[in-house]
């Protein structure tokens, strides 16, 4: 089969089935790219179209929810991606996490995203209509069918997020209101989804121990991921510390710098992980220029021009006071 035939005959877009896509293989790199008015610009390997002709259960589930969360990822611009298939044909997305994942796991979460995806499906105007034939956007919203996505509506109008005209009355379209506005806005400003995080400020010691767990479940029920400390460091206090907030921190927590005492404490926190890095990067460095007889440095690159200019006056300025303190002994001797 030739491209063109293969143009004519399947201009059909993999995720949402649209007849409206553009599609173009790419043959000698076995990949064939998709842009569809609904799911976006994707990519796949030929190897998963064919194979998938012969798994129809593994393809029924995918498009059952697939078109939902691509439309979902054009209208965040999130849409240009790479789909390819694990050993059991589970859908990876950029070979990192799984496609079918990024469905809405709880009904929380999708009130939450389908009302956020409305708003961008309608450019965040009160002024726009919502389209009188739900097909239109359903996937939006994540329904699979359009009596689901009716009741979805209903519950946004009866929440004051939008307003829904039934019975239909001339010249009265449905829309969203000011309301509802307000409230997208704010939940896209906790976007994304995957992403939200959930604080609990209180403070736990031996007598509040004990409801840790429950509040511990409840939190992952609702739909949040829990944070080890790992994560926690750097995904809240390094933001926290981005924003210019000194926070000083020990094995036991973190707590705002408060006396210069506490200001230099984290100075030397910072100083205890920088400077071994540095040291090691450099030792590497030398390593490979051992190794190589002076051909090749690792920080050569441009890409690394400003590690290269830290490390070289690191070392510089540890070989001066080496020396220096050298000269100190030799004078005492
Ligand atoms: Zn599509």
């Amino acid at each position: 089969m030739t491209n063109q035939s293969l143009q004519n005959n399947e201009n059909k877009c993999f995720i949402c089935q649209d007849i409206k896509s553009n599609v173009v293989y790419e043959q000698d790199k076995n990949i064939v790219s998709y842009q569809c008015p609904h799911c976006g610009y994707y990519t796949i390997t030929t190897d998963l179209i064919h194979d998938l002709q012969y798994l129809p259960k593994q393809f029924e589930d995918f498009r059952k929810r697939a078109p939902a969360i691509a439309a979902e990822r054009r209208l965040r611009k999130m849409d240009q991606y790479i789909l390819s298939a694990g050993p059991k044909y589970e859908f990876f997305v950029n070979h990192d996490h799984l496609f079918l994942d990024e469905y809405p796991k709880d009904f929380f979460s999708k009130y939450n995203r389908a009302l956020c995806n409305l708003g961008r499906y309608l450019e965040m105007s009160p002024l726009k209509k919502i389209p009188d034939s739900i097909e239109s956007f359903q996937r939006y919203i994540f329904c699979e069918d359009a009596q689901s996505g009716m009741e979805l509506l209903k519950l946004f109008a009866a929440d004051g997020f939008i307003y829904l005209n039934i019975p239909r009355v001339i010249n009265r379209t449905s829309h969203i209101t000011m309301a509802g506005l307000r409230e997208i806005r704010k939940l896209l400003a906790s976007e994304s989804p995957r992403n939200a995080n959930v604080f609990i400020a209180m403070w736990f010691d031996d007598k509040t121990k004990p409801i840790l767990q429950p509040i511990r479940q409840a939190v992952t029920e609702a739909g949040y991921e829990e944070l080890n400390k790992q994560s926690f460091s750097a995904r809240v206090i390094g933001k926290i510390r981005d924003a210019g907030i000194i926070l000083c921190g020990s094995p036991l927590g973190y707590r705002i710098a408060l006396t210069l005492g506490d200001i230099t404490d984290y100075v030397e926190h910072d100083k205890s992980i920088i400077e071994p890095m540095l040291w090691r990067l450099n030792t590497a460095r030398e390593s490979i220029k051992t190794i190589t007889t002076n051909n090749y440095d690792i920080l050569y690159s441009e890409r690394f021009v400003k590690l290269r200019s830290f490390v070289d006056s690191f070392v510089a300025e540890e070989i001066k006071n080496k020396t220096m303190l050298n000269a100190e002994f030799l004078d005492e001797e």
